[in-house]
């Protein structure tokens, strides 16, 4: 078992370093890979500290050279690297596309993820390794390794929804932040950053989708203990594209004036949902003692209670024993 973890980081590492030196120094990688991430304004220094990287738009270019390297074909792909087809044919799992190689905590390669460079509709944008041995998604944040010292430093992680808001933030100077890369939040990677601060902002796209994401699952990262604020950005922004247009110091005032703390945020979008339906109104008010009664802190439980009172326009003794009610009935 431990071998074969073993040999799995090694041909992890192998792969990171042919799709890097790929991009850096083949002219397919430069001309392609290279100038697709300069366009999008990533400097040569992010491309080095995140190990960027370019798959070769040919069937087996990752393959081929691994094999002339001794790496055996059932190695690449228990690693995700390869796929077999029925026949027996073996191929690459990236081709033609621009490579973010995914790391541990302690920045061993584990899987990458892989973008394609011009929109096209028969073809997924993003395309990511598959689980293995040592990549479990559930348990993963990118940019963790590069990020970690800095949210520690920082007393606060930044999380987002995708690897190019972490480059982006990064090269701005913003290096406390990490990606769930699309997926909904899970326990082990509130747990992942709980090891490093107690305080999460989470920063997701200014869409529909970003919003309901940021709704999902955050009563689990309460549950844990953290505090948890949110800031949405402008409809059809990302943090990628915010940080590009305004530069770090508006971007780092935008956040301080349009961060809320989790159930405030919930709460607001609930109400807006509601407006003046009393029965939708009468909803919200439970979901949202639900998220409160999950805070194990009873003193901060005590703040969010009087805080979302006035919010509600209602009596904050009415919540404080509708949340015992509740906790009562679940026990
Ligand atoms: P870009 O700026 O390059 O378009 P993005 O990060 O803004 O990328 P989003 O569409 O906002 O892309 O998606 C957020 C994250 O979700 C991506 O970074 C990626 O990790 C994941 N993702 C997006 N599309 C897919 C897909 N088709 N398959 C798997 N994962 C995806
Ligand atoms: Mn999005
Ligand atoms: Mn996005
Ligand atoms: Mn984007």
């Amino acid at each position: 078992r431990q071998n074969e973890r073993e040999s799995l980081f090694i041909v992890l590492n192998f792969a990171k370093d042919f799709y890097h030196s790929h991009l850096l120094k083949s002219d397919e990688g430069q001309s392609i890979g290279l100038s697709y991430f300069r366009e999008r304004g990533f400097l040569d220094n992010t491309v080095q500290s995140f190990e960027l990287g370019y798959s070769s738009d040919q069937w087996d270019a990752l393959l081929q050279e691994a094999t002339r390297r001794g790496y055996r074909a059932e190695l690449l792909e228990k690693a995700g690297l390869v796929l077999s087809k029925e026949g027996g044919k073996t191929y690459d799992r990236f081709r033609g596309r621009v490579i973010f190689p995914i790391h541990n905590v302690a920045g061993r390669v584990i899987a990458f993820g892989a973008r394609i460079l011009k929109t096209d509709k028969n073809q997924p944008k993003y395309i990511n390794s598959p689980e293995t041995e040592v990549y479990h998604k559930s348990q993963v944040l990118y940019g963790i390794f590069q990020a970690k010292n800095a949210i520690r430093q920082e007393d606060i992680c930044y999380l987002t929804e995708g690897y190019t808001d972490v480059l982006s933030l990064h090269q701005a100077g913003i290096k406390n932040v990490v990606a769930s890369s699309g997926t909904s939040l899970t326990i082990e990677q509130i747990r992942l950053i709980s090891r490093f601060t107690q305080n999460v902002t989470i920063l997701y796209d200014g869409d529909a989708a970003g919003i309901k994401a940021a709704l999902r699952g955050l009563d689990m990262v309460l549950e844990e203990g953290l505090n948890v604020s949110v800031a949405t950005f402008p409809d059809g922004d990302d943090p990628d594209s915010y940080v590009r247009k305004v530069g770090a110091e508006t971007f780092k005032k935008y956040l301080s004036q349009h961060s809320n703390d989790f159930i405030t945020f919930k709460t607001d979008i609930l109400l807006k949902d509601a407006g003046d339906n009393p029965f939708k109104r009468a909803e919200i008010i439970s979901e949202v003692i639900q998220s409160i009664s999950k805070i194990p802190d009873p003193i901060k439980r005590q703040v969010f209670f009087q805080k979302t009172a006035r919010q509600l326009q209602v009596d904050e003794q009415t919540l404080i024993s509708e949340s015992n009610r509740m906790v009562l009935s679940q026990q």
